[in-house]
């Protein structure tokens, strides 16, 4: 399972990039980190918390991982959780515990920021509280792991940060005041259980210990690698259509997943980076709630969902299934200032007869769109789309460009016409070696 990276080849590039979904999460990210950590001196992440599900597969086996940066599974990658996420200490335990398991010593190699908001049980206790009571309308269908009410604290200056545990007197005073607080609203306002602020102050303190050699001041750190001329790859979570200011508002996560964040969420500087990947699949998923123009309620979409094996990795929920959307991801790649884009799962789409791709939205009443993704502003637009003939081929597995059918080569010109960046990574399976590198773009 662990990889022995190509230390020379990683010496050679000098590259700072950003891994980003383009949509609402779940296109495939985890694989892709994990394939261009090779190339890297380390790998991290600047937002979200354990709500993400990273899949990754080497040599046939599945590691899921929710907080720990896709690169861990190579030797010689450091790894870094930046300020910009908020950590649970017994989700980040948890998973150090489950790579030990399978022989990967992530404490070695994992630093945490002193800076990370921390995650409490009385977080997910308010986001699952809330969500159960919200009109059906206004459920947001979040991973129910807290990291809404996470993120609020964090914006009314409540939090306590990672670093703070090490003055427990303080700290733990500061957590009780905060678990007071959420207690008054789980009991009084949404009438369910509150948490016992005994035990949650016990378990904190204890989960703090036992990470304490990992927490560093991590954006000195990821300078001092730069300066040093090595390569950094920050690995998104989610998707930039989940954005909590560029995304599908309200029905998005409360985090910056667009490339913005992994400067915001690392204090690493905007000039310093020099990529910006888009993860796009050849179609389109949202789990949860929200405005999803390109959705299919029909046989095309159980296929779809079907093939793809769409269902969501930390909840176990399926995933809802449409065509890809070449509006909005053109918005995004604009958002993010995308210069690579990298398209998963072309092999889901092997056994269609036509394949279309949502090239424009109308409102119902004629009217033109004119950019508002929001929940509001996507309501009553219905797509056009452009239809390809499939390739009707299989592509499973495929490593090289030349072995593409040349109708799935149509599909990738097409998109490339539509969102004006090429698609330069290709993957058709969810092992490394089924990944097509179309140019040399990223390696120079
Ligand atoms: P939250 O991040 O748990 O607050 O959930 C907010 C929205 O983001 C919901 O629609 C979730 O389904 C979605 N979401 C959060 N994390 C992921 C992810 O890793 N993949 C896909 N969707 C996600």
């Amino acid at each position: 399972m662990l990889c022995q990276a190509n230390t020379e080849l990683r010496r050679n590039l000098g590259k700072n990039v950003v891994v980003i979904g383009l949509a609402w999460g779940d296109e495939g990210k985890g694989k892709i980190v994990d394939l261009l950590a090779e190339q890297t001196t380390a790998v991290v992440r600047f937002q979200g918390g354990h709500n993400a599900g990273h899949t990754l597969v080497a040599d046939n086996v599945k590691e899921v991982l929710h907080l720990i940066p896709s690169g861990i599974l190579h030797e010689n990658v450091q790894c870094f959780i930046g300020h910009g996420v908020v950590v649970s200490p017994a989700a980040l335990l948890g998973e150090i515990q489950q790579l030990e398991r399978h022989g990967i010593n992530a404490r070695a190699r994992l630093s945490v920021s002193q800076g990370c908001p921390v995650l409490l049980p009385s977080h997910a206790a308010l986001d699952q509280a809330r969500e159960s009571k919200a009109a059906v309308d206004r459920k947001i269908g979040t991973t129910g792991r807290g990291i809404g009410p996470a993120y609020e604290d964090k914006s009314a200056r409540r939090s306590v940060r990672i670093g703070d545990l090490y003055r427990w007197d303080e700290a733990s005073g500061a957590i009780r005041e905060t678990l007071d607080y959420h207690n008054f609203l789980l009991e009084h306002y949404y009438q369910v259980e509150p948490v016992d602020v005994e035990s949650v102050l016990a378990d904190v303190q204890r989960f703090s210990k036992e990470i304490k050699p990992l927490v560093k001041d991590t954006t000195t750190e990821l300078h001092k690698l730069r300066e040093e001329g090595a390569n950094i790859l920050f690995e998104g979570a989610q998707g930039a259509m989940l954005d909590i200011d560029l995304g599908t508002f309200p029905f998005v996560t409360s985090s910056n997943t667009s490339a913005a964040g992994a400067c915001i969420g690392t204090g690493f500087g905007p000039r310093h980076i020099d990529h910006v990947v888009g993860v796009t699949k050849a179609y389109a998923t949202r789990v949860g709630e929200g405005p999803f123009p390109t959705e299919l309620d029909d046989d095309a979409g159980k296929a779809l969902a079907e093939r793809g094996s769409e269902i969501g990795a930390t909840t176990g929920r399926p995933r809802r299934c449409g065509w890809l959307d070449a509006v909005a991801l053109k918005h995004a790649v604009a958002m993010n200032s995308v210069t690579s884009l990298c398209l998963t799962k072309l092999d889901v789409l092997d056994e269609f007869d036509q394949i279309r791709i949502c090239s424009e939205y109308q409102y119902e009443n004629g009217l033109a769109f004119r950019g508002d993704f929001s929940d509001g502003g996507l309501r009553g637009v219905k797509p056009s789309y452009i239809d390809l003939e499939g390739w009707q081929d299989s592509t499973e597995d495929c490593a090289h460009s030349e072995d593409l059918p040349a109708k799935a080569v149509e599909f990738l010109h097409q998109i490339e016409d539509l969102v004006h960046v090429p698609v330069n990574i290709v993957s058709t399976g969810q092992q490394r070696s089924a990944t097509i590198f179309r140019d040399n773009t990223l390696f120079q």
